[in-house]
């Protein structure tokens, strides 16, 4: 067997088999399992999943009639007989599109390949954007985008700032005004290609757990125009009641401050330790025991 990838760490995904998961979470699960550990057998990919041969064999059918998976050759078998086919992810025939949303600078995306090698980035004009004003500048950019990607695009993945669901709904994101803004359902509509929106700490930590030094076991704190932490246990993303694990930037830090928040309450940690709030610092020479203290 062989693998084009890196070694990769990868999230806990669980497995199949129980009544309540669908075909779409066995495809995925399939499609999981190739991302991991490049190309399998169909019988490789029964032992990986836990799933049986036959329902692998009618799943892989699917994933081929999508063309989101392809045959790459054959393996010897371990016992004699004929050699069996390898079916990998379509590497070469499939894109996925990255937006960030949580710069100082104007929203960025990238045009990337299935092993998360960036191809082509882009950024958006003007900046400041909120509502749905911020809304129409993240259609626009994503309409550039997939208007440069020659081969189809498998999915677009947005980090946004602030609290975000299980099914993308931005519940909160002070930086644009969103509140409970279906942004997945928008970004959907607008696009007809399947979206996943995430906390953008989530998005960088997952980020670095895959691709970087991560562990099973880690936190991450992000500083940026907010302040956001990401947190992975057992190799799974903690989500947190309410969506919020990790929310450290509006936690209220110093009561007796007066710097007003954008949530509105006062003496918050995004008050104190994000960039802006040092640059601001800096610019109104703030000695630099005291921005010490702060940060
Ligand atoms: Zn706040």
């Amino acid at each position: 067997m062989t693998s084009p990838r890196k070694d990769w760490n990868v999230l806990s995904h669980g497995s199949a088999i129980l009544p309540s998961h669908g075909r779409e979470h066995n495809l995925s699960l399939v499609l999981q399992t190739l991302a991991d550990q490049g190309a399998l057998s169909r019988a490789d990919l029964a032992r990986a999943t836990g799933l049986t041969r036959v329902t692998v064999s009618e799943l892989v059918a699917e994933l081929l009639h999508r063309s989101h998976v392809i045959e790459t050759g054959t393996q010897e078998g371990k016992r004699p007989g004929k050699p069996s086919t390898l079916v990998d992810l379509n590497r070469p025939g499939l894109r996925i599109i990255g937006v960030d949303l949580s710069g100082i600078i104007p929203f960025r995306a990238a045009i990337m390949d299935l092993d998360g090698v960036i191809l082509q980035s882009f950024s958006s004009q003007g900046r400041g954007a909120t509502g749905q004003d911020a809304a129409d500048q993240l259609l626009e950019l994503l309409d550039t985008a997939l208007a440069q990607c020659q081969v189809p695009v498998l999915g677009i993945g947005i980090g946004s700032p602030g609290v975000v669901t299980d099914k993308g709904i931005v519940l909160s994101a002070e930086k644009f005004g969103w509140r409970d803004y279906d942004l997945c359902s928008a970004v959907e509509q607008a696009t007809g290609i399947s979206t996943h929106v995430l906390n953008d700490a989530d998005c960088a930590i997952l980020a670095e757990h895959t691709f970087g030094q991560g562990s099973g076991h880690m936190i991450l704190l992000r500083l940026g125009r907010g302040v956001g932490c990401g947190v992975i246990t057992h190799n799974t993303l903690v989500r947190g009641a309410g969506f919020a694990a990790g929310e450290l930037g509006h936690v209220r830090l110093h009561a007796q401050d007066t710097a007003e928040c954008g949530c509105g309450n006062i003496g918050c940690l995004e008050t104190c330790i994000s960039l802006p709030a040092i640059w601001k610092a800096l610019s109104e020479g703030q000695p630099k025991d005291q921005l010490d203290q702060q940060v």
